[in-house]
């Protein structure tokens, strides 16, 4: 018989018969090893512990409580989940099953209806009841045929199989009804002790809005109950945190993919928040030297391919249209170019310098369906964008001078949990980035220069850059755990170049300027988003849609006086209301609490006899009687002071 040899991690080689599996390797090294043995590594792919061998190579044994561990452990849930779902439901069809870092999951589609959340209780007692009579995982090899007869007419299944490329399909028996592997998973059920099932949710089959809706069953399965006890811990804190599951509550915004996919809507409360960002961003930026503009979301495409963006950003870029007269227009993926019109709309002297433009400016990428999420990442999208124009030895200070701005505004906003990315190219991504190793070495140079000139720590990252420059980019994260870009600062001496810039110098020649692009608080969608993260949609007064919620004790009697109140508040430029619905009054104020509005007051007798209201802050317990004016002087005070609740 065949001779196979396998290298283990330290170096040292054996060799075994044919046929092998890795369990008898891990068997063969100590008891110990196989007892805790998982699943294996052959040279780096994933395999399971009961697959006989043909080929030798390097092989690393996956033990019980390593990272990879946890994988395989999940992937056994995923498949005795669709165990589970097939002994209950006779009719229901399978798509893809998979675990990963947060989890598992297992789609599925019924004839009449689809499983639902109440179900996944009886599900886990059944995936239980499997584990406790017989835990065991076989493995059973099928031609391309029976495993099609075996799917018996499951379409999903059907292309699935279809898809690979052999013709011994194998399939995981579980409690004697098989399941297609999709993963590698333990010979035993007998360590998945400790697993939930989270929730449900619909998700295009393939992932492409134009298939059919399946029925996604998410869950999670840990060694210890521990660790699950923290993940689910986890999930709770980020579900309260969520800006999507925020939005919703709070009536903010609202995407329908059914009218378009990453194209949100702002309701009137949502967009009172984005309006309050906008004009606080403006307002700042003309203090600090830019000038606003307004350009358009159109131009035609010879815009973008002298920009280089078609080139090199299409992938991203919305496809062209046609007009009747054979004109392309494009919707503009960045504001680059526009503010390049602004700029070379005049002749600009080095008096000028720096010229800071700025906009609110609109513009549409086509992200990948899968990556959308709410208003964290969207389609159409309005960038506190910025580009100032500088003489080369202008760099440096201007460059400080964002950061001095950026930080302003952070501190506003108190926004503390942040790092710096100092993004690079990818030197052999030649394709995705401008060619001209000079320039890059240059600007990299620069950036790296200036954050260690301001004593600033930074990681940096290959293959980040933008294409026609490295940048600085501050990170954040997100409810979910995702790492995203907030604010940026981007050296840029290609499009000048491109767009033959320049300015009359003090010797009265030419010289071509060097562009920074800025984005402080990011698009109004992220920066929307992140807010809502970081606030728990307890907004601070300054950003919050209603600020003050007027509670009447008796309509009848003191409802006139609460309507007196309300339009002496909003003479004043505050978001002001009265609760007219004449309910009891605990549960107005609750209400006004679960809409986190920062101001509740209380009217009655007492009050309107002594000129006063009852106060109570967002978050407090009690409430305090306080003169109209005084109600009045702190709440402007919190304004205009950003503080938080
Ligand atoms: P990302 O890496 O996040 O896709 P990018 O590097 O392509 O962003 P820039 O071209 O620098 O982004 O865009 C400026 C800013 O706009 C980003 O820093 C980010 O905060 C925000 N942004 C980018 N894409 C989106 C999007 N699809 N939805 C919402 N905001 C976005
Ligand atoms: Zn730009």
């Amino acid at each position: 018989m065949a001779k196979l040899s396998f290298e283990f991690p330290d170096g040292n080689k054996k060799e075994f018969d044919s046929g092998v599996t890795a369990e008898d390797i891990a068997k063969s090294i100590s008891v110990s090893l196989a007892k805790k043995a998982v699943a294996a590594k052959l040279d780096g792919k994933m395999i399971d512990l009961m697959q006989p061998l043909d080929q030798g190579g390097k092989i690393d044994i996956i033990t019980s409580g390593s990272d990879e561990s946890l994988q395989i452990l999940r992937q056994g849930a995923a498949q005795l989940l669709e165990t589970a779902v097939k002994e209950k439901y006779h009719d229901i069809r399978i798509g893809e099953i998979s675990a990963d870092k947060d989890g598992f999951f297992v789609d599925t589609d019924k004839e009449d209806r689809q499983v639902s959340s109440d179900e996944l209780e009886e599900l886990a007692s059944k995936m239980k009841k499997i584990i406790k009579n017989n835990a065991t995982v076989n493995r059973v090899y099928l031609s391309k045929d029976d495993a099609l007869k075996e799917v018996d007419g499951d379409p999903y299944q059907a292309k699935l199989i279809a898809k690979i490329d052999s013709d011994n399909i194998l399939f995981y028996s579980i409690d004697g009804v098989k399941t297609l592997a999709q993963g590698v998973v333990a010979p035993s059920l007998k360590d998945l002790k400790h697993f939930k099932l989270l929730s449900v949710a619909g998700a295009y089959w393939e992932g492409k809005s134009s298939n059919p809706m399946l029925q996604r069953i998410y869950g999670t399965a840990f060694f210890k109950a521990d660790a699950l006890d923290e993940d689910l811990k986890h999930r709770k804190e980020a579900k309260e945190r969520d800006h999507r599951v925020i939005g919703n509550n709070l009536d903010l915004f609202f995407v329908d993919p059914k009218v378009g996919a990453g194209l949100p809507y702002w309701m009137p409360k949502g967009a009172t928040i984005r309006r309050t960002i906008e004009r606080y961003i403006t307002d700042k930026e003309i203090a600090h030297g830019y000038q606003h503009v307004y350009t358009p979301v159109l131009a035609n495409l010879d815009l973008y391919k002298q920009s280089g963006h078609w080139d090199h950003y299409r992938d991203d870029m919305f496809p062209p249209m046609k007009m009747d007269d054979d004109e392309m227009l494009e919707l503009r993926p960045m504001n680059c170019p526009s503010h390049i019109q602004i700029y070379n709309h005049h002749i600009r002297s080095y008096k000028e310098l720096p010229l800071r433009i700025a906009e609110l400016g609109m513009m549409h990428r086509y992200e990948k369906s899968g990556a959308l999420s709410g208003l964290q990442r969207v389609r159409e999208m309005t960038l506190n964008d910025g580009h100032t124009f500088v003489a080369p030895d202008q760099i440096q200070e201007e460059f400080k001078k964002i950061l001095n701005l950026m930080m302003e505004v952070y501190h506003d906003f108190d926004i503390n949990n942040y790092t710096f990315r100092l993004s690079y190219r990818d030197p052999k991504n030649t394709k995705k980035y401008f060619d001209d190793d000079a320039m890059w070495n240059k600007a990299q140079t620069m950036l790296k220069g200036a954050m260690d000139d301001l004593g600033l720590d930074y990681v940096e990252a290959e293959g980040e850059a933008a294409f026609y420059g490295p940048k600085l980019d501050v990170q954040t994260k997100t409810a979910l755990g995702n790492e995203e870009t907030l604010s940026t600062i981007q050296l840029d001496f290609m499009l000048p170049e491109r767009f033959d810039l320049h300015y009359v110098g003090e010797d009265g020649k030419e010289h071509r300027p060097v562009m920074i692009h800025r984005g402080i608080v990011s698009t109004m969608e992220r920066f929307t988003a992140y807010l809502i993260e970081m606030y728990k949609g307890a907004f601070p007064t300054w950003l919050a849609p209603d600020q003050i919620q007027i509670i009447p004790v008796s309509d009848d009697k003191h409802g006139d006086y609460a309507r007196k109140l309300n339009e002496k508040f909003r003479a004043l430029k505050l978001r002001s209301n009265v609760d007219e619905r004449g309910e009891k009054m605990g549960y107005l104020i609750r209400d006004a609490q679960t809409k986190k509005i920062p101001y509740t007051i209380v009217v009655g007798d007492d009050e309107i006899k002594n000129n006063t209201v009852s106060v109570r802050k967002y978050g407090e317990d009690n409430s305090r009687d306080m003169s109209i004016d005084d109600f009045i002087s702190e709440v402007l005070h919190d304004i205009a002071t950003y503080s938080r609740n």
